[in-house]
């Protein structure tokens, strides 16, 4: 396909924090964005040039939102296939709704796992209460359930019926307990000319299933690193991405890399590369979407740390953004959402540092600085 150039106009289904940075990565480059989701005053609206709202749902609006655009994207993997596949029909959907099908859905992401002899944590399928038996581990539901939902822990087989009922009784997968050392991801990329890159292994930390903390670079073995690339590229070519893709790991405690889930979109994970590395995630994504040469992933300090902001910090009133700001190396972002839930992602801070420890620990530092009265 011929490059789709600045001045062209993306759309995004979804309208999220992660098509806000998108949005902001396209217009620098002199894109124009347009939204597409059922909310209003979203954070991708705030910086888009328009705003859609409507349902998923109606095709009819859909069809008119991508006939007014150069290429489709999106910020989240629960799009309907309906609504990726009216897309399709008027213009380019990248990544192509295949990827989305694998991947917004545990059974199928799991079955490709498998069947393209990727490492990932045993698992069974449970469709009704005789599958369940003897089984210890963690019910997930087949549909995602993102950060954590839609899943119990068992850890008394006799309780298995029990977990499944408090999850809806729906199509679920058993997955096996691993006890891992750390949890890693890989944030790549990939165009249609088949170019990869990728921003290495980064190190996650979660606090009740939510991303709390990455670090980058992960302090893990050269050679495991690269593993865990290596694995990132056969997923990508495997599902014939055009776009960003993260694969989040187990880092077991025998060293071994298994694979928990794939996310077919920049990620939480790689919200460093905005500030630490050459070309960010969301201008990677741009690029690949329009069919331009990747830019390089390298980073531009030794390390650097993500702290999520959640809801949860607005507890006691306003944050004291200049507390956190005394840091030099840290660099703030607000999605712009007006609710602050606790829970719900408002924003992050990134702090670069000399080494990864250093960079965590200002990263952490700024975000408790923010509780300063
Ligand atoms: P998920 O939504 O599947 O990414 O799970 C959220 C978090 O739950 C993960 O990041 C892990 O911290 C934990 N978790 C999920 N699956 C397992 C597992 N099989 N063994 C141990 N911990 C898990």
């Amino acid at each position: 396909m011929n490059p789709i150039l600045p001045g062209a106009v993306i759309g995004v289904l979804g309208s999220g924090q992660l098509g806000r940075m998108f949005a902001i990565a396209a217009r620098r480059m002199g894109y124009r964005v347009h939204t597409f989701s059922p909310d209003e005053d979203t954070p991708t609206g705030q910086v888009a040039d328009r705003e859609i709202v409507a349902s998923y749902a109606d095709l009819d609006r859909v069809k008119e939102f991508a006939r007014s655009v150069s290429a489709v994207t999106f910020e989240f993997e629960n799009v309907p296939a309906a609504t990726a596949a009216a897309c399709a029909e008027c213009g380019p959907v990248r990544p192509a709704g295949s990827v989305l099908h694998t991947t917004q859905q545990r059974i199928r992401e799991k079955t490709f796992l498998r069947q393209n002899g990727l490492p990932h944590a045993n698992f069974r399928i449970i469709r009704d209460e005789a599958d369940l038996a003897g089984l210890t581990g963690i019910l997930k539901t087949a549909d995602f359930g993102y950060d954590g939902k839609g899943q119990a822990r068992v850890t008394n087989a006799d309780h298995a019926i029990a977990a499944w009922n408090s999850i809806g009784r729906v199509e679920a997968v058993f997955e096996e307990f691993v006890d891992f050392e750390s949890e890693l991801s890989v944030v790549a990329v990939r165009n249609e000319k088949g170019d990869f890159a990728h921003y290495g292994a980064v190190e996650n930390r979660h606090v009740n299933g939510i991303l709390d903390l990455t670090i980058a670079p992960a302090s893990i073995p050269a050679a495991k690193a690269n593993e865990a690339v290596e694995i990132a590229r056969t997923v990508l070519e495997a599902l014939d991405v055009v776009g960003v893709l993260c694969v989040e790991f187990f880092y077991t405690e025998q060293g071994n890399l298994l694979i928990n889930e794939l996310a077919p979109r920049p990620h939480n994970s790689g919200h460093f590369t905005f500030d630490a590395s050459v070309t960010s995630q969301f201008e990677q994504q741009l690029r690949a979407v329009c069919s331009l040469p990747l830019g390089s992933t390298d980073l531009m300090i030794p390390a650097a740390a993500m702290v999520n902001l959640l809801g949860d910090v607005w507890k006691n009133g306003e944050p004291n953004w200049s507390a956190a700001l005394a840091d030099p190396s840290v660099k703030l972002h607000l999605y712009g959402k007006l609710a602050p839930r606790k829970g719900r992602k408002m924003g992050h801070i990134t702090a670069l540092g000399a080494n990864p420890a250093d960079a965590a620990r200002r990263a952490v530092e700024a975000r408790n600085r923010l509780a300063i009265r």
